[in-house]
């Protein structure tokens, strides 16, 4: 291998120009080979000391005061500059707290039951048999909820939902289209622009769950037209296991919206705890309880890197080094048996590549106790998460190299 000099990793680390950034991270000096960085990022050192700075300074020091000097409007003022550095979202249509699965909850719905106002025969989502487990759960949940229908499009697990598929799917009776922006199995990288004017020309909204394309690929959700999205912080940004998620609802959409978790952060006058809910006007209506303010301090140093770099670069490193995995899996796991589930094509692919072979399972499992950290997917797939910041060439390499020793 290190005879051909593009699959030299040791050239590939010294001609990244994001080189630098992975000595950033905890645990960057050891030798563990970590391919789950789009599961659970790893933490920036410098998380360590905010977070203790925060609790005796911002916690400890401004106390119940910290609420009106900052944090009330943490989860909007976090939210647009995760909107504006990640998103390709305006300011006032991010906003930060609550779980992705809360978020998905709290936004398909609303945007169901507009629909339904709009127009009663509108009773259909549109979803795919592949999404992410708790994606399909909670529009099973809804639809038994408010009598709608799923209408399920059969994803290719290797590929993912293509155009003719959204097309087929939709019809008058489309109340909203759910889908994920990449594939969390096989990292298929949806054409979303394409398909949410599809989804619009059939009257019908469009939400995109991020989860697995935040902090890895470009997003452009104003440009492209996109009605409401979803995403976590804990994989690509680095939040830390259970980091608050984020919730995009498109301005327009503001006024006509409404989400069915009435709490106190989200009414119109929060602090006169009066009788009855009033949504307030813009983002801060979708908020619906007490903001995880401590929770938030790793995700904003990851956007503090974001501004530094640049979301293009990122997004050219994650390319390369999905590259470089699918090129090392071509030359050195092909012949033992391993086929590549994930798109072969860069431009339709997200930031991790899925391996499969009949024995992943054990492999994955003898891997870990050996401090190379890929995960299973059900049945036989490996999948080699590749952060785009805190992974070396150098790490691939021996991330691949520890696969096929376990396959010979
Ligand atoms: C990771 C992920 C989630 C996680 O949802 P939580 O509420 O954070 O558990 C949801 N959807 C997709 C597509 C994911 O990849």
């Amino acid at each position: 291998m290190a005879t051909d000099p593009t699959l030299d990793p040791h050239a590939l680390d010294a001609i990244d120009p994001l080189g630098w950034a992975r000595a950033e991270f905890v645990g960057a000096a050891s030798p563990l080979v970590y391919f789950d960085g789009n599961s659970l990022g790893r933490p920036l050192a410098v998380s360590a000391q905010k977070a203790a700075r925060f609790i005796t300074d911002g916690w400890g020091g401004r106390l119940i005061r910290g609420w009106d000097e900052e944090w009330f409007e943490q989860p909007l003022v976090l939210g647009d500059r995760l909107g504006s550095l990640t998103l390709g979202a305006a300011a006032g249509q991010t906003a930060i707290g609550d779980s992705t699965t809360v978020w998905l909850y709290k936004l398909l719905r609303a945007a169901a039951d507009h629909q339904q106002r709009v127009d009663p025969t509108r009773t259909e989502i549109v979803l795919d048999t592949d999404n992410f487990p708790t994606d399909r759960y909670v529009a099973e949940g809804i639809a038994a909820e408010r009598g709608l229908t799923l209408r399920w499009i059969t994803a290719d697990p290797a590929t993912g939902v293509t155009l003719d598929q959204v097309a087929e799917a939709l019809s008058d009776r489309t109340a909203v289209v759910l889908l994920s922006h990449v594939a969390y199995r096989s990292a298929w990288l949806l054409d979303a622009p394409a398909i949410t004017d599809l989804v619009h020309r059939a009257g019908a909204l469009m939400l995109l769950d991020l989860c697995h394309s935040v902090g890895a690929v470009d997003v452009q959700l104003d440009a492209w037209g996109v009605d409401l999205a979803v995403g976590c912080s804990y994989k690509y940004l680095n939040g830390g296991p259970g980091s608050p998620a984020f919730g995009y609802v498109a301005a327009r959409h503001h006024a006509e919206l409404l989400q069915p978790i009435h709490g106190w952060m989200g009414h119109a006058e929060p602090f006169t705890m009066g009788a009855g809910y009033r949504p307030a006007d813009g983002m801060r209506r979708f908020l619906s309880g007490t903001p995880p303010i401590t929770a938030m301090i790793p995700l904003a140093d990851t956007l503090d890197l974001i501004e530094k770099v640049g979301i293009g670069a990122i997004r050219a490193k994650s390319v390369a080094l999905t590259e470089y995995a699918v090129q090392l899996a071509d030359t050195t796991l092909a012949d033992l048996g391993v086929r590549l589930a994930s798109p072969r094509v860069a431009g339709e692919r997200g930031g991790h590549v899925t391996l499969t072979h009949p024995r992943m399972r054990q492999v994955v499992a003898d891997l870990w106790t050996a401090d190379v950290i890929p995960d299973f997917r059900h049945p036989d797939g490996l999948r080699v998460g590749l952060s785009p910041l805190s992974t070396s060439f150098v790490e691939v390499a021996t991330g691949m190299q520890a696969i096929a020793a376990r396959l010979r």
